[in-house]
C-alpha cells in the first residue's frame, strides 16, 4: 500500500470561503439543538433503533409505520441522486456533518494552535521540544473534548435526550454500556477527525463513489476551464505569449483539503469544497484576469459553450421524485392516529340468542397508539342496529401502548338477508373519529 501523505491545506478566506462559514455554522448550530428542541412533546430527530420508534420533526413512526420509512428513505435517495446529476457532489463540501466539522471546527483549532499550513508542516518535522508538545498536547486535548461533545449529541439521536441527560447525571455504574458507547463514539470522532480526515470522503464514503455513474457532461460541478487556462505556464512581464490564463502557482492545489489537482478534470477525490475556485480567484484579480477559472461550470458549457440544458435523464428523475414525493405525502397525511385490527374470533360462527332474537358474532381487537400521549377511546358500530358487549374491555391507550378487546356485537335476527355481510365500525377519542375500520358478520338469513 503506498504511503499516505499528509496535507496542510491552505486556508484561503475568499468569498465562497465566507459563505461556506456561514452556511456551516447553521448546520452545526442545528445539528446540536435539533436533539433538544421539542415538538409535540417528542425530540425534534429520534432514530431509536432499539426500541424501533422514529421521530421526525414531532411526527413519532412506530414499526407499523415502516413502509412510510422505506418509502422516505427512497424518495431521500432520489433526491440525492438529481441533486448529484445536476449539481455534483456539492452537499460534500457544503452540508456533510464531516467535512463542517473537519474544516470548520477541527481544522481552525489546529491554525489556531500550530499556525498556518507553513508552520503545521515544520512543527511536524521539527524535534521534540516543550513548545512542540505543549502544542500537541493542547490541540490534541481539545479534539478529545470536542469528540467527547459529538458523541453526546450523536447518541442523544438514537436514544434521546431523557436517556442521555441520566447516563450523563447518575452514578457511571448504573449506565455502564451507554458509559461505554459514549466512550467508543469519542474515539472514533477523535480518530476520523485527527487521523483519517480526508480518507473519509476518498476512501471509505460511498456516495463520492457514486459520482462516476450520475455525472455527465451537463452536470455543474467545481471545474477548470481548460479552454480558458491551456497552455499553462508562467508569463513573462510585458512579453506577448500564447499561454493561457492559468500562471501555474499551484494555489488551487495547495488550499484543496483532499490534495487533488483539479486541472487534472472531474476527480472521484473532489468534494466541491469551493477552495480551489476562491484561490484561482485571487490569482486571477492579481493578475488582472477575469475570475472564474476555476469555477461551477459543465464540461458542455467548458469544451463547446453551451448553457445549462435539462436533459431527459433530469425530467425522468424529476418525475419519479415527484411521484414519490405526492405518494409519500398523502400517506403521510391520511395517517390514522391508531392502529387498529380487528377479527372475528378463531374457530367462532354467530351465536343465536333465541330469548331476545338476535344473533351475535364474537370479535378481537388490537389497537395501536401511535401519537405521543395516552388516548381515551370508543368503538361504536356504524350500524344502529347493532350493539356491543364487551368481554373484555378497555379505554385508554397508554402512549407508544396496545391493548386487545375482546367483544359481541350483537343484531336482532329479523331482517338478516345474507350469510355474510361488511359491518362497519367508528373508533373514537374525545367525541372525534379518529379510525374507521370494517370486517363480516355472519348469521344465518332471516327472510
Ligand atoms: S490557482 Fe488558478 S492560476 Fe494557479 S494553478 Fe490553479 S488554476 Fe492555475
Ligand atoms: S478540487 Fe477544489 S473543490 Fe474539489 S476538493 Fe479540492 S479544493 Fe475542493
Amino acid at each position: 500500500m503506498q504511503n499516505r501523505e499528509w496535507l496542510y491545506p491552505r486556508i484561503i478566506k475568499g468569498k465562497l470561503y465566507k459563505y461556506r462559514s456561514a452556511v456551516s455554522y447553521f448546520f452545526l448550530a442545528l445539528l446540536f439543538a435539533a436533539p433538544f428542541i421539542k415538538l409535540n412533546g417528542e425530540q425534534l430527530i429520534l432514530l431509536n433503533v432499539l426500541e424501533r420508534k422514529f421521530v421526525f420533526f414531532g411526527v413519532i413512526f412506530w414499526p407499523q409505520d415502516f413502509y412510510l420509512f422505506v418509502l422516505a428513505l427512497l424518495t431521500f435517495i432520489v433526491f440525492i441522486v438529481l441533486f448529484t446529476v445536476v449539481f455534483g457532489r456539492v452537499f460534500c463540501g457544503w452540508a456533510c456533518p464531516q467535512t463542517i466539522f473537519l474544516e470548520m471546527v477541527f481544522r481552525k483549532i489546529e491554525n489556531w494552535i500550530e499556525g498556518d499550513h507553513v508552520k503545521q508542516r515544520k512543527l511536524d518535522e521539527s524535534p521534540l521540544t516543550l513548545e512542540k508538545a505543549s502544542k500537541k498536547t493542547l490541540k490534541h486535548g481539545l479534539f478529545l473534548l470536542i469528540s467527547f461533545f459529538i458523541a453526546n449529541i450523536f447518541l442523544a439521536y438514537f436514544i434521546g435526550t431523557s436517556a442521555l441527560t441520566k447516563i450523563v447525571t447518575e452514578p457511571i455504574a448504573q449506565h455502564l454500556s451507554g458509559f461505554l458507547s459514549i466512550c467508543i463514539f469519542t474515539l472514533v470522532f477523535y480518530l476520523v477527525f485527527s487521523r483519517m480526515r480526508e480518507l473519509v470522503c476518498t476512501v471509505a464514503c460511498p456516495y463520492g463513489r457514486l459520482q462516476g455513474v450520475l455525472l455527465d457532461n451537463q452536470s455543474i460541478i467545481v471545474a477548470y476551464d481548460y479552454e480558458r487556462g491551456e497552455p499553462r505556464g508562467k508569463k513573462a512581464k510585458k512579453e506577448e505569449n500564447h499561454l493561457g490564463d492559468c500562471i501555474d502557482c499551484k494555489l488551487c492545489v495547495h488550499v484543496c483539503p483532499t490534495g487533488i489537482d483539479i486541472r487534472q478534470g472531474t476527480q472521484m477525490e473532489c468534494i466541491n469544497c469551493t477552495a480551489c475556485i476562491d484561490a484561482c480567484d485571487m490569482v486571477m484579480e492579481k493578475i488582472d484576469r477575469p475570475l472564474r477559472l476555476i469555477g461551477f461550470k459543465s464540461e458542455d458549457e467548458i469544451k463547446y459553450k453551451k448553457p445549462f440544458k435539462l436533459s431527459k435523464r433530469i425530467y425522468g428523475y424529476s418525475a419519479v421524485l415527484l411521484i414519490l414525493m405526492t405518494v409519500l405525502g398523502y400517506l403521510l397525511l391520511s395517517r390514522s392516529d391508531v392502529k387498529a385490527t380487528i377479527l372475528r374470533a378463531s374457530g367462532t360462527l354467530y351465536q343465536l340468542r333465541d330469548q331476545d332474537k338476535t344473533v351475535s358474532n364474537l370479535y378481537t381487537a388490537e389497537l395501536v397508539n401511535k401519537t405521543s400521549a395516552d388516548l381515551k377511546f370508543e368503538i361504536q358500530p356504524d350500524d344502529p342496529k347493532a350493539t356491543i358487549q364487551f368481554i373484555q374491555k378497555e379505554n385508554e391507550l397508554k402512549y407508544g401502548g396496545t391493548v386487545k378487546i375482546t367483544f359481541f356485537v350483537v343484531m336482532p335476527q329479523q331482517g338478516i338477508k345474507k350469510y355474510k355481510s361488511d359491518i362497519g365500525f367508528k373508533l373514537l377519542s374525545a367525541g372525534k373519529v379518529i379510525e374507521h375500520f370494517n370486517t363480516t358478520f355472519i348469521a344465518p338469513p332471516n327472510d
